[in-house]
């Protein structure tokens, strides 16, 4: 495991892809960043539906000008996953995986942060803090009994292991179609329940015809208008567009309601949160925020607009926070 120096001149939190981008911006301007992740390195993408395809050509996920290689024309997780450990050795970025920010005080010039990994809590110094924390394992969660039962899950993994089941698929966005879809295609008995009345037009054009088509041919059932009142061992309780409760057999529950940053940790640092989106306050030249030394970096920039930023837009956030820092020349290198 990397190990910290007493004091780190720069600690960046998250090594998502933009966390990893910031990191190998801050070594260009001149720091040996540290960077730490609660979970894996890129734990979101390690969190994708297994097989999953990126619907962005490789050259936008790209990070520090290292090329990635895929053999279809968009990459698939697993070839990212490769490519981001790639990244991370060539650049030779201090990472510490399985490792959790807590919380964040002042301490005279310093940030004293608390890290908590398998071993505990531990306290660690540093000048200046990237948050790139993502939004992914933050479910907007329904609040309903039974939401944190072992059957009921807020991330896609794979449709194979329902095979020959009953499923209840939560959600109407692009998530909770394409889980729906590839669970039915993969021999599941799928119900859809969505809280509207009908699919947003924001809905993939290619997914749109194909799950109408399922519906109204039967093969994937659905309640739209409806309201998911509790889930059991057995079933997911709605109440209907027509009013009515109804048990609906599920032996297995994906829940797919979007994601949220983690606002509690902004709030716990003193981040000011806009209150109706959840943008965080932050200069928009540097990305600092309200609290000096502590800046933000890609999705959660956006508060609950998370598919606002994605890595394509964001991987540059790096060259903001240390280009305008570190070195302000024109001819500073950008990554
Ligand atoms: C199924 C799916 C498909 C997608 N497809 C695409 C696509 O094709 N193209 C595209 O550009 N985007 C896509 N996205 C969106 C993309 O994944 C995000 O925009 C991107 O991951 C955001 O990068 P990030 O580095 O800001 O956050 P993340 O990648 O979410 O990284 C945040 C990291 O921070 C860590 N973390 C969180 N809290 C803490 C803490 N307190 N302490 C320490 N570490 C912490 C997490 O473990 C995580 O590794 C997709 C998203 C999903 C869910």
């Amino acid at each position: 495991m990397t190990s910290a120096r007493d004091f780190e001149d720069v600690i960046i939190v998250g090594a998502g892809p933009i966390g990893l981008a910031c990191a190998i911006s801050a070594k260009r301007h001149g720091a040996d960043p540290l960077v730490v992740d609660a979970g894996a390195i890129v734990n979101s993408i390690v969190h994708y539906p297994i097989g999953m395809n990126f619907f962005t050509t490789p050259d936008l996920l790209e990070i520090g000008g290292h090329p990635l290689a895929c053999s279809g024309q968009k990459p698939t997780r697993e070839e990212t996953l490769k490519y981001y450990r790639g990244v991370v050795r060539s650049e030779a970025l201090r990472v510490r995986t399985y490792t959790r920010l807590e919380a964040v005080t002042r301490e005279s010039q310093a940030l004293r942060c608390e890290l908590k990994d398998r071993r505990g809590v531990h306290e660690q110094r540093c000048g200046r803090l990237v948050l790139a924390t993502g939004y992914y394992d933050h479910a907007n969660l329904l609040g309903v009994k039974g939401e944190q039962l072992p059957h009921v899950s807020h991330r896609f993994d794979e449709a194979h292991r329902s095979f020959g089941l009953d499923v209840v698929v939560i959600g109407g966005k692009n998530s909770a179609i394409e889980a729906a879809l590839e669970l039915f295609r993969a021999g599941a008995r799928v119900t859809l329940v969505y809280r509207r009345a009908e699919l947003r037009p924001t809905v993939k054009y290619w997914l749109k015809p194909d799950i109408e088509n399922r519906i109204k041919a039967g093969e994937i059932a659905a309640r739209f208008g409806a309201e998911v009142l509790g889930m059991d061992d057995a079933a997911v309780t709605i109440r209907n567009a027509e009013g009515r409760q109804e048990r609906l057999s599920a032996d297995r529950v994906y829940a797919l309601t979007g994601y949220l940053p983690d606002f509690d940790l902004f709030r716990r640092i003193g981040i000011a949160l806009d209150e109706e989106t959840g943008r965080p306050h932050c200069d928009p030249e540097t990305l600092e925020t309200n609290v000096p030394g502590v800046h933000l970096a890609g999705s959660i920039t956006a508060g609950r607009a998370t598919s606002e930023i994605f890595i394509e837009n964001g991987r540059f956030d790096g060259d903001r926070i240390f280009g305008a820092a570190v070195d302000r020349s024109p001819r500073g290198h950008k990554a």
